[in-house]
């Protein structure tokens, strides 16, 4: 007997996550020098740490041999404060990753279904299988998520709708009126996820207040994050705001502890560094402009992207991705997204993105 054949079907049938490859990992693998390897590959932020953040990190240190607060007090308030909902609204999380299964842990069992688009991001998948719930992948339209699709493949075991706005690895955006649209025509017992982790990437033109309707639909949660624009990727700490019944719930199938101390002061921190966030949109802004300018240039389709990163067409995914690898560019490769013809590439510093330009067109012409 094979003790892993013990193991629900559904649970052997998981196709792992695939993460960035670290820069260690290439540095070993290539006999390369990390200082000399770049990573756009995890949509991380190029700045770094917020100095904030950072102290406030020191600041807690030593207090490492306690348990952290388990109700985040601090962070639940200043994300309060922040957005005018109250605390009984909040769930934390050990990066948003954690707060997506809670919503499928407090609302899934194995004969209801969930529905995520086709190229949405790769965790909601991995979230309904774990539990042995369907997951309904819907066709993408223009590689973005097609509400009128969505709302039609609902049926009476469907319980969850994930939506990423916008999504990873598309980058493509519903706009708000159409996003607000589409929950407002949603049978009551189906349960929105929207997941806006680049929701502060938004230029004014695109922004919509998602945190409004939720007092409207209490079948509505919407989750952000502390990994991208604020720089706090490793630390791990995300959040998502609910009704109140909701957030009770999914505070029921957390872990007492689930995020720790040092995340918690720092995010709560990271919150009111207000100069490194305007930075990294700044940031974010022009090297986007950069990174695309440079792709037209060198002839490469790319799809529009509301993120800090933008998918492009090679062909050959897996193979200019090795070449890039051999330069010591570390991009994404999405064939796991049902797109093997695209790279993914995180925005970086003006000079990171100078690199990975120069390395594609020498990639393309080797
Ligand atoms: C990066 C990302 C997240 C953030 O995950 P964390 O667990 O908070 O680091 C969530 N959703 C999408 C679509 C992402 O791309």
């Amino acid at each position: 007997m094979d003790i892993c054949d013990l193991a629900p079907a559904h649970i052997r049938a998981i196709a792992p996550y695939q993460p960035g490859k670290p820069i260690s990992e290439l540095a070993r693998e290539m006999g390369l020098d990390e200082a000399g390897i770049i990573k756009l590959a995890s949509n991380e932020n190029p700045l770094g740490v917020s100095p904030l953040a950072a102290r406030a990190i020191e600041r807690a240190a030593p207090d490492l041999a306690r348990y952290p607060d388990g109700n985040g007090f601090e962070l639940k308030r200043a994300l309060s404060a922040r957005y005018g909902l109250g605390e009984e609204r909040i769930v934390l999380g050990n990066g948003s990753n954690d707060v997506l299964e809670l919503a499928a842990r407090a609302f899934l069992t194995p004969d209801l279904a969930a529905i995520y688009s086709q190229h949405a991001f790769a965790v909601y998948p991995l979230v309904v299988q774990a539990i042995g719930a369907r997951g309904i992948e819907v066709p993408a339209k223009n590689f973005g998520h097609d509400p009128g699709a969505m709302r039609r493949a609902i049926t009476p075991k469907t319980r969850l709708v994930f939506i990423a706005n916008p999504n990873n690895p598309t980058g493509t955006l519903v706009p708000g009126a159409e996003l607000e649209a589409f929950i407002r025509a949603l049978p009551r017992d189906v349960v929105v996820v929207l997941d806006e982790a680049y929701n502060e990437y938004l230029p004014a033109q695109a922004r919509y207040d998602s945190t409004a309707w939720l007092e409207r639909f209490p079948n509505l949660i919407v989750t952000r994050t502390f990994s991208k624009v604020y720089g706090l990727a490793g630390l791990r700490v995300g959040y998502a705001f609910a009704d109140p019944g909701v957030a009770d719930l999914m505070n029921r199938v957390r872990e007492p502890f689930n995020v720790n101390s040092l995340a918690l002061a720092a995010a709560a921190a990271a919150l009111d560094d207000h100069e490194f966030v305007r930075r990294s949109i700044e940031l974010n802004r022009a090297g986007m402009k950069q990174v695309t300018d440079g792709l037209a240039k060198l002839g490469i389709a790319f799809i529009p992207s509301f993120g800090n990163f933008v998918s492009f067409r090679v062909g050959d995914g897996a193979g200019v991705f090795r070449k890039l690898l051999g330069m010591g560019v570390i991009v994404r490769p999405i064939a796991s997204y049902g797109m093997p013809e695209y790279l993914r590439v995180t925005i970086g510093l003006e000079s990171e993105n100078e690199r990975f330009l120069a390395a594609l067109e020498q990639a393309l012409a080797a």
